[in-house]
């Protein structure tokens, strides 16, 4: 493994910032992720462990160690005629892993087709859009304790999966080195969730009727082509913010005061408010400040133009955080992980 030194991580992270790590080494297998967490190099310097770089703020120079991840390989654990489980290393890119099981006709993860980043990282914050999150076909996900390097398997019920949340952000913050993760997927009589009412606008455009994995994976495609900023061509770490969730009287105090507010339904008898909706309406959308600024057709998603810097946009996130506070009473928190 090469350590490589004074490493500009631009081509890292898809805010496109340009930030020094003062070390990098990247890993192809759990045995050279343990080697390196038993480094000196390791116990000596601060780390960040990057994936795809898609949901981190640098904020500056990062004076420490940073783990890319590269550990490859799809394995099919076990099947029968109606089921699959598969396990995936995780530094494989989430994408061309839901594209691998797309062109099988393997079923569960369709509607998070196109979301950027690694197989690793998406158990951490519990990825989800259009209506289905990872932990809805979660089997296990095995991990490295970065100080006893042990190798522990989580069950899916271990992970305590939330909205955007997961055990690795919370209580075992820091700790692991997610190496795999293993999925239960559908072969037959697969369990479609096309509830989001876009998904059956482009189906309805299609004149498809009948449904199929592919069928499902393609629309949420093209929607996500149409909707969001593509990060190759527009720097952003997709939504900023998460939707915050509300007790039922902080809800009805807004919506008296607010009466257009929208609503989904939340977890534990909490109320959801698109954080999307609070920043438009406090004036942010398509908002540019020299070359940062919030995006013109979805204000939840912050963007770099071209030479940004990490502690601009973080500034600018806290503004908008203040201002939806000031008009609101509600306190936005950051989706994206913020590296200070
Ligand atoms: C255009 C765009 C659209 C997006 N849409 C969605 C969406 O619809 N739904 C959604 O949920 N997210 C979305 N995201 C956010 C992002 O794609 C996901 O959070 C993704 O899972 C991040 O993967 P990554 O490999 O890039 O993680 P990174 O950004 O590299 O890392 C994220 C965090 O996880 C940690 N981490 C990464 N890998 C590991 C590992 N193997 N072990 C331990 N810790 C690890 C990192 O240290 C960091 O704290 C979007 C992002 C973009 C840019």
């Amino acid at each position: 493994m090469e350590v490589k030194e004074n490493v500009d991580l631009f081509p890292f992270n898809t805010f496109h910032i340009h930030a020094i790590a003062r070390y990098m080494v990247t890993v192809t297998t759990p045995e050279e992720a343990r080697e390196i967490f038993s480094s000196e190099l390791f116990r000596k310097n601060r780390h960040l462990i990057l994936g795809g770089g898609s949901n981190v703020l640098l904020t500056g120079d990062f004076d420490g160690l940073v783990i890319r991840n590269a550990i490859k390989g799809i394995t099919t654990v076990q099947e029968t005629e109606t089921a699959v489980q598969l396990a995936a290393g995780s530094g494989e890119y989430w994408h061309g892993f839901v594209m691998h099981c797309v062109a099988r006709d393997f079923g569960g993860i369709e509607n998070l087709s196109l979301i950027p980043g690694t197989v690793g990282a998406a158990p951490m914050q519990n990825i989800g859009a259009y209506g289905v999150e990872i932990r809805d076909v979660i089997h296990s996900v095995e991990a490295i304790h970065l100080q006893t390097l042990d190798t522990r398997v989580f069950s899916r019920e271990e992970c305590a999966f939330g909205y955007r949340e997961s055990i690795f952000k919370q209580a075992l913050r820091g700790q692991y080195f997610i190496s795999s993760i293993t999925l239960s997927l559908t072969r037959r009589d697969h369990r479609f969730n096309i509830h989001y009412g876009a998904i059956q606008d482009v189906l309805a455009q299609k004149n498809i009727t009948s449904l199929s994995v592919r069928a499902i994976s393609d629309a949420v495609v093209a929607i996500r082509t149409s909707k969001l900023p593509d990060p190759k061509v527009i720097g952003n770490a997709g939504s900023f913010f998460k939707n915050p969730s509300l007790d039922r009287s902080a809800f009805i105090t807004l919506q008296e005061k607010y009466p257009d507010i929208p609503v989904f339904p939340g977890e534990n008898d909490l109320i959801k408010v698109p954080a999307a909706w609070l920043i438009e309406q406090c004036g942010w959308k398509g908002k540019t400040i020299a070359n940062i600024g919030v995006h013109k057709n979805q204000a939840l998603v912050l963007v770099n133009y071209g030479g940004g810097k990490g502690h601009d946009i973080w500034e600018l996130a806290m503004e908008i955080q203040q201002s939806v506070q000031e008009k609101f009473g509600v306190l936005l928190q950051p989706e994206v992980n913020v590296i200070r």
